[in-house]
């Protein structure tokens, strides 16, 4: 692979330099003098390469300009993937204290310790009490190495009343004033055109983490826009609108998350976007979007792509929000299960279902023969939550 070639030549230069310069006597062949030159020299080719295919773009507001490829950690288990990422010029971190238990922001605390400078760094707190997000941030800040993170988010907003909620703006502010967030906002997975809406309204938000696809709605787009023009720096999430899982092999040879992340790329009110980022091939993929148009046949990809994945896919629209008699947390199950099934993702799939009360899960739902509840997009709902519960309890 191309990316790992390079990154085992680095590797072979470095430990060539250093066995050869602490010995005190330099390279002892011309030929082997001209090979390490020639690898000098493409490692720099491909360093400008990099940089001349990269995108940056203004994030609202804070005036700083984020590469259009951020770095989603969220699954990412291999800090190399990461370092390779800001070598290449990527430099918009997205991470929660809640990821992988605690340990992502621990092993990006230790890549980006010696860089801390050179990057936007966002962490997101699940907390809603002002203390609860002052003690999580503080533990943030320990687990990454650094005094500051450029963005502190509240995580998973989902209504105007959380937006405008006094503890978590006070919290935040609190934060900021003391220096230990440049930025704040929030992430929000449903009901975000009201919850963008709110956080125009509230002029006091800088950024927020939507989810955000080829297969978001016109609303979402609409507010979406209206963020941006108001200075509010719009970070796209879950651009591949599911994932490897729910696709299988019934797309055939077609790739169609290059697509997706390029219909999201192509929109000039997205500041940047962080797609999940876990190997050197999805690195190179996703950063090669940047900079392309959408094309005829990347338009028919994703007509595919929607049909194959049409039944499973929750568009987490919250239409049926609020519609289940025994309280159901619908939509955050289903992306709990889109962890577990489309991300393969199982272990987080779980630890996230765990996050909610037992009388919110689909426990209900197994003894439950008719269910009231009917989705926006015909998804069958009964049997995606029993499913859920097998899955995930
Ligand atoms: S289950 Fe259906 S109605 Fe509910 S959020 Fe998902 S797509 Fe929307
Ligand atoms: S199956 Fe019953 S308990 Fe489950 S979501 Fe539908 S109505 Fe609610």
């Amino acid at each position: 692979m191309k990316v790992k070639k390079e990154i085992d030549r680095r590797e072979f230069m470095k430990s060539g330099l250093v066995s050869a310069l602490s010995g005190g006597v330099f390279l002892d062949s011309f030929n082997r003098t001209r090979t390490i030159n020639n690898l000098f020299e493409k490692d720099s080719r491909k360093k400008e390469e990099d940089e001349n295919k990269i995108e940056y773009r203004k994030l609202g507001s804070t005036g700083y300009n984020a590469s259009l490829l951020g770095f989603g950690a969220m699954i990412t288990t291999d800090p190399a993937v990461l370092e390779r990422a800001l070598d290449m010029g990527v430099n918009y971190v997205d991470t929660a204290r809640g990821y992988q238990r605690g340990n992502n922001e621990i092993w990006i605390g230790k890549v980006i310790k010696n860089r801390r400078k050179d990057l936007f760094l966002t962490t997101k707190e699940g907390a809603r009490s002002k203390q609860s997000i002052l003690d999580g941030a503080e533990e943030s800040l320990k687990a990454l190495d650094t005094d500051y993170v450029d963005a502190l988010l509240a995580h998973g907003l989902s209504s105007r009343r959380d937006v405008l909620n006094e503890d978590i703006m006070s919290a935040l502010e609190k934060l900021k004033k003391e220096g230990k967030a440049r930025f704040v906002g929030m992430s929000t997975h449903s009901n975000s055109a009201e919850v963008i809406d709110a956080m125009i309204e509230s002029k006091f938000y800088d950024l927020v983490t939507v989810k955000y696809n080829f297969r978001s709605d016109d609303g979402l787009k609409k507010a979406i826009e209206r963020a941006n023009k108001a200075g509010i720096a719009v970070v796209a999430m879950k651009p591949m609108a599911g994932g490897q899982g729910y696709v299988g092999s019934k797309m055939g040879n077609l790739n169609p998350f290059q697509s997706a992340l390029k219909w999201v790329m192509n929109d000039k009110n997205i500041a940047a976007t962080i797609p999940s980022i876990t190997s050197f091939q999805h690195l190179n993929e996703n950063f090669n979007t940047m900079g392309t148009d959408m094309s005829w046949s990347d338009r028919k990809i994703l007509d595919k792509f929607a049909k194959v994945t049409d039944k499973l896919y929750c568009r987490m629209c919250d239409v049926c929000s609020g519609r289940c008699p025994e309280n159901v947390k619908i939509s955050d199950i289903m992306r709990f299960l889109m962890y577990a099934e489309g991300y393969g993702e199982l272990q987080l799939g779980k630890d996230s279902y765990k996050s909610i009360s037992f009388h919110e899960t689909a426990s209900k739902c197994i003894d439950c023969d008719d269910c009231v509840v009917r989705c926006a997009n015909k998804l069958n709902i009964r049997e995606r939550m029993v499913r859920a519960e097998s899955l995930l309890a």
